[in-house]
């Protein structure tokens, strides 16, 4: 009997709590993995993807016996530290000649969104979530110049074309909505919904008994895969399954899976100190993308008799999947500045939070899903809008690993493999010319 073993390389580092968990009241997690178990599966990584893939296979299969494993505590993850907007439609529609090709890609990315939203929905309801941690309150997109304006009015209509309901907002609504004079329109989207993430990561991880057990402070050390099954070494312990699913995002290439095809890249947050509600005009409680993909997301958010404004901005290419000082102080003077020219009259509020986080992309936007060793299967590198398409990940893994048929199951399946990306060298002058302009054409955006 051949066994094959994969080390983990490196483990990750998230770098400073993220302003979400702050926000948190303590919680105690669960205990790390000590000594020997058996499961069915064992999973490995407690984000989107990790505990989605948990979710549905309790949900196929209430009896079978999984183990969740995660190097760090729940919520420490890109998974909830992100700016917590589920989007159910697509950034950028498709189209071109190829019109029916097109209508299917829009329809597939529109279907993996809407199956990861309609899980938490589920979950919202049934576990009586208030809107704090989940609001399906919709989105806007914000533009603060002619060219970002004209954009959202032709993402506007396509998405009429494609019956999706969506309102342009004029100048004076984007004011009444924001409290501020410098987003000159805006676009709502119905469909998108605003989370607190490290709340509803958590709020999901403590659902977890029974056959579900999950382990926090655990890195997996190793995977031993053979015919008999495969072994995941931790520091004090082992689990022993059936099968593996990787659920550890740009982590996969740390065991080896997906190597020169993820190109890690970070992305940034702050949120401010508390301010009074009266001094900024406007709706309290809203969450706007940038009208121009690689540009700065703004969240306000209410609480009893303060409020705050999350800003996201800026993206570099780091691949050791860690954010360094230099990169964060840069980082940090950048959000500064975006979030002044965005809200002028309150410039003078302090950054409480800072924090970043990691995101594995594919050259063909594609995720690295699927069996990627006999008993292992990867449900990793979301491109960016893991919300969605990493949970949707982690329900189509346990889909495929129960021999359950779905439309979801199709979509994942017919995706191509993650494409090569040059020598490492060329792609990190590749990587950074290339967020270095795409950051350039957001503008102000
Ligand atoms: C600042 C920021 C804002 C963002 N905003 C949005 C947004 O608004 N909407 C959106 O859709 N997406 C957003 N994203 C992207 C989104 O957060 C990610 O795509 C998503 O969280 C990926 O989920 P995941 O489960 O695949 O991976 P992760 O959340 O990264 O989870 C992987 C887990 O694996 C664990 N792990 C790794 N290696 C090991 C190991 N060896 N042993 C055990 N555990 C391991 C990690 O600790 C981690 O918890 C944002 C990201 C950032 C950083």
């Amino acid at each position: 009997m051949t066994t094959k073993t994969f080390h983990a390389r490196r483990l990750p580092n998230h770098g400073a709590q993220s302003g979400w968990t702050a926000l948190l009241p303590p919680r105690t997690p669960t205990p790390a993995l000590d000594g020997g178990i058996n499961a069915d599966v064992v999973i490995i990584g407690a984000g989107f993807a990790g505990l989605a893939a948990a979710v549905r296979l309790s949900e196929l299969d209430p009896n079978l016996s999984v183990a969740i494993i995660d190097a760090d505590l729940v919520g420490n993850g890109a998974s909830g530290r992100n700016s917590g907007f589920l989007i159910d439609l697509p950034h950028d529609i498709a189209s071109g000649n190829f019109g029916v090709d097109a209508a299917a890609q829009n329809r597939d990315e529109i279907l993996v969104a809407r199956t990861a939203i309609q899980l938490y929905a589920r979950l919202a309801q049934e576990n009586g979530w208030d809107k704090d941690i989940f609001d399906p309150s919709g989105k806007y997109s914000v533009a603060m110049t002619e060219s970002g304006t004209k954009h959202l009015e032709e993402y506007s209509s396509q998405l009429k074309s494609m019956g999706e309901p969506n309102q342009l907002l004029g100048e004076t609504e984007t004011q009444e909505l924001t409290g501020t004079r410098s987003f000159k329109s805006g676009l709502f989207t119905p469909g998108a919904v605003m989370v607190q993430p490290a709340a509803m990561v958590r709020a999901i991880a403590d659902l977890f008994q029974g056959s579900i057990r999950l382990f926090e402070r655990t890195p997996a050390l190793s995977i031993e895969a053979s015919s008999s099954g495969c072994v995941v070494k931790t520091p004090k312990g082992t689990v022993k399954a059936g099968r593996v699913v990787l659920a550890t995002n740009g982590h996969a290439e740390s065991f080896g899976f997906g190597r020169g095809e993820l190109l890690h890249v970070f992305t940034y947050a702050a949120l401010t100190e508390p301010f009074a509600p009266s001094s900024l005009g406007g709706s309290r409680k809203w969450g706007a993308t940038p009208a121009a993909p690689m540009g700065t997301t703004i969240r306000r958010i209410n609480g009893v008799d303060s409020d705050r404004l999350l800003v996201r901005s800026r993206y570099t290419y780091n691949p050791n999947i860690e954010a360094g000082g230099g990169t964060m102080r840069r980082a940090g003077a950048l959000l500064d500045r975006k979030f002044a020219d965005r809200f002028p009259d309150h410039r003078h509020l302090k950054m409480q939070y800072r924090w970043a986080g990691a995101m594995a992309l594919t050259r063909n936007s594609v995720p690295l899903f699927g069996q990627v060793e006999k008993g292992i299967f990867a449900a990793c590198a979301c491109n960016g809008i893991g919300g969605t398409k990493s949970t949707s990940a982690g329900i189509a893994t346990a889909e495929l690993l129960l021999g359950h048929q779905s439309a979801l199951g199709k979509v994942f399946s017919a995706f191509d493999e993650p494409q090569a990306l040059p020598p490492r060298p060329f792609t990190a002058v590749g990587a950074r010319v290339n967020l270095a302009y795409r950051e350039w054409h957001a503008g102000r955006e």
